[in-house]
């Protein structure tokens, strides 16, 4: 029998070959009628015999195209056509565009292949991509995706790609980034006012120049990255230099996995992910000591492979030399700035870092940085979800309002709740910049313009001073809801797992704006998206200086010798040169001294004890370094005490820190420190956590906040509590950190409208 179907389908259905591969599999079925775009996702109409519809149906549903996600079917009977077979109509820009996009994709076996086959039109060509692979997100202007609606509007077609493009039998049919050195983009290489333009030697004389020591701008997928040599000392620290940016690690590109293999150790689960098209930096463990000035002091390395063809060929020209092929690969930007995208604004503001630039023209419309994650019994964490990754929406259950979130001060992202999508942006960065707050300004209105969508809320942290918190309550014309830091970490796990009822979440975090105005961090929260109550926290400590404080973190640990001992701090050799006076009266005149139950914050301090550092250069150093002294076999646990006031715990810690001091005294080693640390960590937490379950009979534990990415202390808790009947969610597609506050706060914000 012969029907005709009307289909609907949302999800990333745009950019991915996913017309083309509706057209074949018609064709395969014998089916007419027709496919387009449309502002939220793919209009089919097919006719033909019922069993082949359903098949196609089946097939379509199962195997469709490797970047495309379908969230929804929708089928509908309808009156059969008088047509001659299947056609593939052009896009309509509805006013509706509720359509996703796909993130930006390494490049896939099939071009690579091309790339370096000497007969092929594209040979060594840097843009080369197809329908499967190559830029997206960076270069869209606004949805559907569309090659007018893209960067590569700029560049007309030669005749060569027109026809593949337009070939349904190619597969780089309607590949809306489709280039070739005729009608393409180019890229050429500028140093000193000289200017090398042939695409090739452009890209040998990039390599040479970074073999010869220098620091090459080169313009990628989503940004500028900086590259030298890493095997070369005296480079990687006139970058460090130059950049301003002393010991946070750098991220490295290897040509290929065995080399990466023989610096550090590559798990199979974890070489998936250095391989999946996604293309992240993967920290894994050194295995050598390597590279010391790549990550001082810390065990572990951040690598990537190539994603771009451009990358390809760098590494392909780097082994015509001889090299072994390891690049430092760091953002282009001055330590804590946004990346740069433009090629102008990259000359002037990288002038004094790089030595040459390896530019093209195809603009970055949306700049995006490397994501990077870590894995953890076979989980991917994110630390920073961006390129390959973002704008994959994530689904939400609760239909309503749309909401634009602002994120918080640190790693900030943006979140904006459309229909049952929560987009999330890439990684803004740490807003204290007025460079990176302008960006994020900008990232505001972009996303709003690239999904077609006006915010009826904007939601803001709930601390004054934030900056993202200043920028919301400044628009005007829009209502906005201030949300608690770690309500919104609750939220943002809620929300990415489905959850509608009512959790215990235990929240470990460097800083967030408590209800009481005190910095809190170690919380234990029970509640849900409208309502939260503190069931448990850290011991309050002092922050003296504040800021300040976060930088000396030696100033942490007198705070913490005050809270266990009073004003008799007792003298120990790693405290030395701490000024005793002065710390004491700020505490206790309480002179910028805000008080913090930080789990971060502890563990920088309990760092400075054990005279790890006194200061640190990036955020949460003293904390990662403290860490890296944990050892498994080490069983030692210190004494902690619960202390109930009306319906609040308090975590009392000074009997911990007295412990602490008398190891130290004794010459115990920093591991059995470390360890015995963590170890009572654990089984406080998990103490409170197993109150909480009985008090509030909740069985669903959700855990976030930045200490989480201490991969040693996630997995001891998630080890304890596994042996009792509890559900545990956590962060999967979000990070732990700050970076995902963003969607806590848009749906507690959605909730706030619905009543
Ligand atoms: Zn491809
Ligand atoms: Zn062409
Ligand atoms: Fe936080």
């Amino acid at each position: 029998m012969i029907k005709r179907f009307f289909l609907h389908i949302n999800g990333i259905v745009q950019g991915v070959g996913f017309r083309p591969f509706v057209y074949n599999l018609a064709l395969k079925y014998s089916l007419s009628g027709w496919v387009k775009n449309t502002g939220d996702g793919v209009q089919i109409e097919v006719q033909g015999d019922n069993s082949n519809l359903n098949n196609f149906i089946i097939e379509l549903e199962n195997n469709p195209p490797p970047l495309a996600q379908i969230d929804q079917i929708s089928k509908s009977e309808i009156h059969l056509k008088k047509e001659n077979g299947f056609e593939i109509h052009f896009s309509t820009d509805s006013d509706k565009k509720d359509t996703l996009t796909a993130p930006d994709m390494s490049i896939c076996p099939d071009c690579l292949k091309e790339l370096f086959d000497p007969n092929n039109r594209r040979y060594l060509y840097p843009f080369i991509n197809c329908t499967h692979c190559g830029p997206r997100y960076t270069i869209i202007h606004h949805i559907p995706y569309d090659r007018k609606n893209t960067a590569m509007n700029s560049f007309p077609l030669c005749d060569n790609c027109l026809q593949e493009y337009q070939n349904p039998k190619d597969r780089r049919f309607h590949a809306e980034a489709i280039a070739c050195p005729n009608c393409g983009p180019k890229v050429w290489l500028e140093y000193e006012n000289k200017k090398v333009e042939n695409s090739n030697m452009a890209i040998s004389e990039t390599v040479k120049r970074i073999l010869n020591s220098e620091i090459v701008a080169i313009k990628g997928v989503g940004g500028f990255h900086l590259a030298v040599d890493a095997m070369n000392l005296e480079a990687v620290h006139r970058l460090r230099k130059r950049k301003q940016r002393l010991e946070k690690p750098f991220a490295l590109m290897a040509g290929d996995i065995n080399t990466i293999e023989e610096f550090a150790f590559i798990s199979e689960f974890e070489k998936q992910q250095l391989l999946s098209p996604e293309r992240p930096i993967v920290l894994l463990k050194k295995k050598v000591n390597c590279f010391k000035n790549i990550a001082p002091n810390l065990d572990q390395l951040g690598f990537m492979l190539p994603y771009s063809p451009l990358h390809y060929i760098l590494f392909h020209e780097l082994k015509k030399l001889g090299h072994r092929g390891i690049l430092v690969m760091t953002s282009g930007n001055l330590s804590d700035e946004a990346i740069c995208i433009d090629n102008e604004e990259a000359m002037d503001r990288l002038k004094n870092i790089a030595d040459s630039f390896l530019l093209n023209n195809r603009d970055i419309l949306i700049p995006v940085d490397d994501s990077v994650v870590f894995t953890i019994n076979k989980e991917v964490q994110h630390i920073r979800r961006s390129r390959g990754f973002v704008p994959k929406a994530i689904n939400i259950n609760i239909k309503g309002p749309n909401v634009l979130a602002c994120g918080g001060e640190l790693k900030n992202t943006i979140c904006l709740l459309k229909n049952n999508y929560a987009l999330m942006s890439q990684h803004i960065g740490d807003l204290a910049s007025i460079d990176t707050f302008n960006y994020f300004k900008q990232s505001i209105k972009q996303i709003q313009e690239v999904y077609d969508c006006q915010p009826d809320l904007l939601v803001h942290d709930l601390h004054p001073s934030y900056l993202s918190t200043k920028y919301a309550l400044e628009q005007k014309d829009i209502k906005t809801l201030a949300v608690q830091h770690h309500h919104a970490h609750l939220s943002s796990v809620m929300a990415e797992h489905n959850l509608n009822e009512p959790v215990i979440a235990l929240i470990l975090d460097g800083t967030g704006y408590g209800l009481d105005h005190a910095i809190w961090g170690g919380e234990c929260l029970v509640g849900d998206y409208r309502n939260f109550i503190r069931f448990a926290h850290l011991e309050n400590f002092h922050l003296p200086g504040s800021e300040q404080s976060i930088l000396n973190i030696e100033r942490i640990a007198y705070s913490l010798l005050y809270l266990a001992y009073g004003e008799n701090v007792p003298t120990l050799k790693t405290m030395e040169q701490v000024n005793h006076n002065l710390l004491l009266q700020m505490i206790q005149k309480n002179i910028n001294s805000p008080l913090t139950s930080s789990c971060g914050r502890l563990f920088d301090g309990i760092a400075a004890l054990c005279g790890i550092r006194s200061q640190v250069n990036f955020e949460a150093q003293g904390a990662i370094e403290l860490t890296q002294y944990y050892q498994k076999d080490i069983n030692k646990f210190y004494n902690y005490n619960l202390q109930k006031n009306n319906d609040l715990y308090i975590i009392k810690i000074g009997g911990m820190i007295q412990e602490i001091v008398a190891d130290i005294r004794n010459n115990v080693s920093i591991h059995t420190i470390s360890t015995a640390f963590h170890n009572t960590l654990v089984e406080m937490f998990s103490d409170v956590l197993l109150k909480a379950v009985n008090c509030c009979s909740i069985n669903k534990i959700v855990l976030s906040g930045g200490v989480f990415q201490n991969e040693h202390l996630f997995k001891l808790i998630l080890e304890k509590l596994k042996k009792h009947s509890l559900k545990l969610y956590y962060p999967k597609q979000v990070s732990c950190n700050d970076s995902g506050l963003s969607l806590g706060q848009a749906v507690i914000g959605r909730y706030s409208l619905l009543g």
